[in-house]
């Protein structure tokens, strides 16, 4: 446990703005995006409007992340004016933390100092793998090429918070081949890391060939080696293993944009299919860029439904997201702030996890160990 790990922890809403462009659909993909540039001009106009319904509820952000999608695909004059748009409608606060995620194929020497002009202060880059044999069968539209020039052009543009997006668990890859992607990524030195396991859906193109058996995923043997491995590796490189799936460089370098979502700090997420939060009420927009742009067009929120949660749903919430972070929870401000003394309550269930290894009892907390991040959702089970 870090010590003053509550310094790290946000107070000041997020601003999220969902790009839903991809130049091509990558074949395990379940994020909202469309394979085409074209409605990117009404897009922008009718993100303005969005922005404007908001101006009342919403005044600041410390942080402004454009995810997606793949928000790259803009131009600088498209990114320009969302940024200008953002700060017409909001308070900006100085020293936010603006993110931008990329693919490498985008990130080229005079688009990466446009962004750093722009006010761009963090890159979230999606390498995914430094296999050429894997990136093709993910059908990524980069090479390892392309992500080691990217990477080394965003040091050269003068970026000094870059993560990459990485991806393990994919069918007939080995431990061997997965470690020898983290080395690669630990050779450029990121701020920060994200590493995900693959999840495949039905109805995306990877899921099909898994439903016809054509392919398979690594049993859960393999799949928690991976886990424990990237974790061991990371923190022996001298990282800290904030996140179930991320890693930061040292404590200032945590993505203070995705701590919000874990703690319950409210974000206002804008943008199609793109999800928003304040005290109890969560909503989120139609997951349609041509609905999104005629609803906006009649001064309609695109709003497609939104859901109250009670005080057990965000104590349950509060414990689920707290076990998957290594901030874990502030036991005496849980009871606080829901009525709940986890310890005495659920004393013996807690024994059972401590005596299994899966979270100690630390300094007033309840944290995970690595073992107990890697059954996160169980966790929350107490
Ligand atoms: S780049 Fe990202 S959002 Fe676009 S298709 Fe690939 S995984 Fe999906």
């Amino acid at each position: 446990m870090p010590e003053n790990a509550d310094l790290y922890l946000p107070s000041c809403p997020g601003l999220y703005i969902h790009v839903p462009f991809c130049r091509k659909k990558c074949r395990y993909c379940t994020f909202y995006s469309v394979p085409s540039l074209d409605a990117i001009p009404d897009y922008i106009e009718a993100l303005s409007r969005e922005m404007a319904l908001y101006c009342g509820s919403f005044d600041s952000f410390d942080t402004v992340y454009l995810g997606g999608g793949t928000p790259s695909v803009l131009s600088v004059n498209a990114v320009e004016e969302i940024l200008t748009n953002i700060r017409k409608h909001f308070n900006v606060m100085p020293n936010s933390e603006i993110t931008l995620e990329g693919n490498p194929q985008d990130l080229d020497m005079p688009m990466l100092t446009s962004l750093r002009d722009l006010g761009v202060n963090r890159l979230n880059i999606g390498v995914q793998s430094f296999s050429e044999d894997i990136l093709s069968f993910l059908g990524r539209r980069h090479t390892a090429d392309t992500a080691r020039r990217a990477l080394d052009n965003a040091r050269r543009a003068g970026f000094t918070n870059i993560g990459i997006d990485l991806m393990y668990g994919i069918p007939g890859q080995d431990i061997r081949q997965w470690l020898a992607t983290l080395d690669e990524a630990l050779y450029h030195g990121p701020e920060h890391l994200s590493c995900y396991e693959l999840t495949v859906e039905t109805t995306t193109p990877l899921g099909k060939q898994l439903e016809s058996g054509t392919i398979s995923l690594p049993d859960e043997g393999l799949q928690a080696e991976f886990f424990i491995k990237t974790s061991e590796l990371l923190e022996s490189s001298g990282y800290v293993h904030y996140e179930i799936s991320n890693f930061a460089k040292d404590l200032t370098l945590l993505s203070r944009h995705n701590l919000k979502y874990w703690n319950h700090t409210p974000y206002l997420g804008l943008g199609p299919a793109a999800h928003s939060f304040i005290r109890n009420r969560r909503w989120w927009n139609h997951p349609s860029i041509s609905r999104y742009i005629d609803d906006l067009g009649q001064g309609t929120p695109p709003v497609e439904a939104a859901e109250h949660l009670t005080p057990d749903e965000l104590k349950l919430e509060a414990l689920y997201l707290g076990l998957r972070t290594r901030f874990g929870i502030d036991l005496a401000e849980f009871t606080t702030a829901y009525g709940e003394d986890i310890l005495s309550e659920k004393k013996d269930f807690i024994a059972r996890l401590v005596d299994e290894g899966l979270v100690v009892v630390d300094r007033g907390r309840l944290l995970p160990t690595r073992r107990g991040m890697a059954v996160a959702d169980a966790l929350s089970l107490i």
